[in-house]
């Protein structure tokens, strides 16, 4: 189908969840930058040892190292015919440069998962009892949930103003039930 998407959403909405199962149906490389930096700690790369405390924090990674990254990965053969980037950009300078190094018109549409504060708390504590993530303690929860309103829901303005819809899709339900909204939301877009 050759679509290029992109996941926006506070921690916890659900679109590792969602995004994995979207690319799978359409048949399109999942791009997760949260994934891809994990995968750097758990190797022990030096971009990993770069990235790891700044994510147990909750912070960002710098632009500039999260931005090479991306463009490595886009550059490859399987992102030629679309993608699904989840976790990416998460700020304004991050939207700036993908535009920059793939040119207007790159991103055909953007899926906005929402839900309220109380559910992403909720759902973040859960995560960090079932999985152990380091970044999952109510502190850095918090920190991720302002870091999120501060750097990247600017980012749900900025798309309309450089033509790309945003489509928003209530996260709160059953996996089935979102997943459902998502795909009506894009097939009627
Ligand atoms: P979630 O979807 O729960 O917010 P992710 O798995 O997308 O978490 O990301 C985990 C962490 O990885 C973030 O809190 C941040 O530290 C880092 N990270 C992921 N993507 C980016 C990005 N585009 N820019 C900067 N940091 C990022």
């Amino acid at each position: 189908m050759g679509r290029r998407l992109l996941f926006l959403g506070p921690p916890g909405a659900g679109k590792g969840t969602q995004a994995t199962r979207l690319a799978r149906a359409i048949g399109v490389p999942h791009i997760s930058t949260g994934e891809m930096l994990r995968q750097n700690v758990a190797d022990g790369t030096d971009l990993g040892k770069k990235a790891q405390a700044i994510m147990e924090a909750g912070d960002l990674v710098p632009d500039e190292i999260v931005v090479a990254m991306v463009d490595d990965r886009l550059a490859r053969d399987d992102a030629a015919c679309g993608f699904l980037l989840d976790g990416f950009p998460r700020t304004l300078a991050q939207a700036e440069a993908l535009d920059a190094v793939m040119g207007d018109g790159a991103i055909e549409v953007a899926l906005l998962l929402t839900a309220d504060e109380d559910e992403l708390v909720g759902r973040l504590l859960q995560r960090a009892r079932d999985e152990g993530r380091a970044d999952d303690n109510e502190e850095t929860i918090r920190n991720r949930l302002k870091v999120y309103q501060d750097e990247t829901a600017p980012l749900v303005e900025f798309y309309p103003e450089h033509g790309v819809p945003v489509l928003s899709v209530d996260g709160l339900g059953t996996i089935d039930e979102v997943f459902a909204r998502v795909v009506t939301s894009l097939a009627e877009n």
